[in-house]
C-alpha cells in the first residue's frame, strides 16, 4: 500500500500507517474504493520510519509540504510508536502536523497515552460522529475484539463511544487545537446541530461537518 498521498492541495501529505482500526463505519470511504487521490491505501504491510520516510519524498520536495495528516484506511493511533518515531523528523520541513482521529488510542493502548501524542502532533480532529452512544455504534460499529486486544470487555460495544468522548474531552489539556468532526450525510440537521452543542458542552473550540 502507498504510505503517503496527497489529495487536493499537494502542499498537505496525508500519511498512511495501518488498515486496522477499531469501526467498521458505515460511511467509511475504504469500503467504497480502495484509494484515494491515485493512491492505493488498503494493504496488510504497515511502514516503518525508514519507508515512511521514503514515501514522504516521492511525493516531492519535502521543504514545500505545508502540513502532514497521519489520516489513511484505518485508525493512526494503533501506530503511536510510528508517529512519535516521525515526529521530530517531520518537524524539520517546518510544517504543522495534525491528527485524524476515531479518539480510541487509549482503548487501543490499555493506558492513557495522550501525553505521548502531546509532543507529536501540533493538531487533532475526532470524529465525534454522533450526539449519542446509541447513534454511535448504529454508524461506527466498533469492533470489539480491538477492546479485548487493550484489555477492555469485548461484551461491552458502548466503551468505543466511552473512550471516544472521554479522549475529546481530555485532549485539550495536551493539544493545542482540537477540533470534532461529524459526517454531515449521514445525520439529520437536528443532529449535526446536537453533535455541535455536545462537541461545545464538552470545551471542544473548533466543530467541523465533513
Ligand atoms: S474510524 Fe475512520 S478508518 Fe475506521 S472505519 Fe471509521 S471512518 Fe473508516
Amino acid at each position: 500500500m502507498d504510505y503517503a498521498y496527497t489529495y487536493g492541495d499537494t502542499r498537505n501529505l496525508y500519511l498512511n500507517a495501518t488498515n486496522r482500526c477499531t469501526n467498521r463505519c458505515s460511511f467509511c470511504v475504504r469500503y467504497r474504493t480502495k484509494g484515494l487521490g491515485g493512491a492505493v491505501l488498503w494493504g496488510e504491510d504497515e511502514p516503518d520510519l525508514e519507508q515512511l520516510k521514503a514515501a514522504v519524498h516521492l511525493r516531492g520536495p519535502f521543504e514545500e509540504i505545508r502540513e502532514f495528516i497521519w489520516c489513511g484506511y484505518g485508525e493512526p493511533t494503533f501506530r503511536l510508536d510510528l508517529i512519535r518515531e516521525a515526529a521530530p523528523w517531520l518537524r524539520r520541513a517546518g510544517a504543522r502536523i495534525r491528527l485524524n482521529t476515531n479518539g480510541h488510542a487509549c482503548l487501543i493502548h490499555g493506558r492513557d497515552v495522550l501525553v505521548d501524542l502531546a509532543p507529536a502532533v501540533d493538531e487533532v480532529s475526532v470524529s465525534l460522529n454522533a450526539p449519542n452512544c446509541r447513534r454511535y455504534l448504529e454508524l461506527c460499529r466498533p469492533e470489539p475484539r480491538f477492546f479485548a486486544a487493550a484489555g477492555g470487555d469485548a461484551s461491552i460495544p458502548e466503551l468505543a463511544w466511552e473512550s471516544m468522548i472521554d479522549f475529546l474531552t481530555r485532549a485539550p489539556f495536551y493539544i493545542a487545537k482540537v477540533q470534532a468532526s461529524v459526517v454531515g450525510f449521514t445525520l439529520t440537521s437536528e443532529e449535526v446541530e446536537s453533535c455541535r452543542l455536545l462537541a461545545r458542552s464538552l470545551g471542544i473550540k473548533h466543530f467541523r461537518v465533513r
